[in-house]
């Protein structure tokens, strides 16, 4: 780990927070493979508690692995910022860090310049918020906002097939676990309001030529796992007419992907992607005995995007047929369309004065919390526009005018 800042937190950046934690997970091409409760994700975790107690917060970790970092008493009333550390495989340094380093250096800020909140401010740092540890996104916050229940988070499973309990407990996070208290904390439904700070993800700011917006809402979007079976044999002996290769619907299905949300994005904002398969077991010179892949479709409405997986569905099951392969679809998870918090945003829209709004189709955090309590968000220029790649990127200076915009929220939200 760099320590590259020696000022203590009343001179904190938000860019020298992140370069002290730029070499963990960080692969050989430059990006980022941080998966909750990795190795990695643990020496991040470890640096969010250093660094949340030397600014003089109180740390707790909930029976869901979400740390809390509080200014002032844990409980009712709370004022609620933060975001995640965890990444997708080859992802960037900004998507999810942006938040919680911002959210540190504003509340560094506030305190140094006296502020003293009449209600308590925390930092959150969620649980698994990409959902590449565990396969299920926002795992976190959907447990800890009472939106999964405990025993379907029991059913996921680590990278390595682990169960979560398990994977958990090697973790050193088994607190839920044995008692059985995974699930909803219970004060987090009484808190006030959730703001979370995020690096755009997206081209919007860059071509409105502005550093920070407010977010208006979360397009609706899910994910799908489809598997197909088939039956393994030899490459070398099998005959054409005798293969039941499920890998061959499998590629038809990617392509019946990309047909049924171009055919309709141009109105419908519809977009699908496959960004990972699985090849049952997976050799050279071996017919695939079973072949997976999970779709990720989003549009501006629900309608569209079910339509669109109806009709990928559709093509997947004629060609599984014709390969003589079976075929299952299964939802693994789906977030609705998230309109943020009027009354937030205009307070938001008052105290930033002339500040852009953009929606995204990009899933958060805050949109899980959306649903239990007044939720808002900050989105950081992105001059690349590109996201879960090493391309994501934010100025230092647009990152210092984020987490000004988010401490003068916060100081309105909290006075
Ligand atoms: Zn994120």
């Amino acid at each position: 780990m760099t320590i590259s800042q020696t000022r203590g937190p009343a001179g904190w950046t938000v860019s020298g927070l992140l370069a002290e934690i730029a070499d963990i997970g960080r692969d050989d091409d430059g990006s980022y493979s941080r998966f909750s409760l990795s190795p990695e994700d643990r020496s991040l975790r470890q640096w969010f508690i250093s660094r949340a107690e030397e600014l003089g917060l109180e740390v707790s970790i909930d029976p869901d692995a979400n740390i809390w970092a509080w200014w002032g008493p844990e409980g009712p009333g709370a004022v609620l910022t933060g975001s995640h550390l965890d990444s997708v495989p080859g992802g960037g340094a900004y998507d999810g860090p942006l938040g919680v380093a911002s959210s540190l250096a504003a509340v560094a800020r506030l305190r140094a310049r006296g502020f003293r909140p009449s209600r308590p401010v925390a930092v959150v740092m969620f649980t698994d918020e990409e959902g590449a540890g565990f396969g299920m996104p926002c795992l976190g916050s959907r447990l800890a906002a009472g939106v999964l229940p405990a025993d379907r988070a029991l059913e996921l499973r680590a990278r390595d097939g682990a169960p979560l309990a398990e994977a958990w407990q090697d973790a050193g996070m088994d607190a839920g676990m044995d008692a059985g208290e995974l699930g909803p904390v219970e004060w987090l439904t009484t808190a006030r309001c959730f703001v979370e700070l995020h690096v755009e993800q997206g081209r919007g700011l860059a071509d409105l030529d502005a550093p920070v917006a407010i977010a208006s809402a979360v397009r609706p979007h899910g994910r799908w796992r489809l598997e197909f079976t088939g039956q393994g044999n030899h490459a070398g002996t099998t005959l054409m007419a005798d293969r039941h290769d499920p890998v061959v619907p499998l590629a038809a299905t990617v392509l019946a992907a990309r047909r049924a949300a171009t055919e309709t994005s141009e109105e419908s904002g519809a977009v699908a992607t496959v960004g990972r398969v699985e090849v049952v077991p997976g050799g050279t010179n071996v017919i695939a005995s079973a072949a997976r892949m999970w779709l990720d479709c989003r549009a501006e409405s629900a309608d569209v995007v079910h339509a669109v997986v109806a009709q990928v569905e559709a093509e997947a099951r004629a060609a599984a047929h014709q390969e003589g392969c079976g075929f299952e679809l299964v939802q693994e998870s789906w977030t609705p369309r998230t309109a943020f918090d009027p009354e937030l945003k205009a307070t938001m829209a008052h105290v930033l004065g002339d500040v852009p709004e953009l929606s995204t189709g990009a899933g958060h955090d805050a949109a899980v919390i959306a649903g239990i309590m007044p939720t808002g968000m900050l989105f950081v220029r992105n001059p690349t526009g590109a996201s879960h790649t090493p391309d994501e990127y934010a100025s230092p200076a647009d990152c210092e005018a984020g987490a000004t915009a988010l401490a003068t929220i916060l100081e309105e939200l909290a006075r």
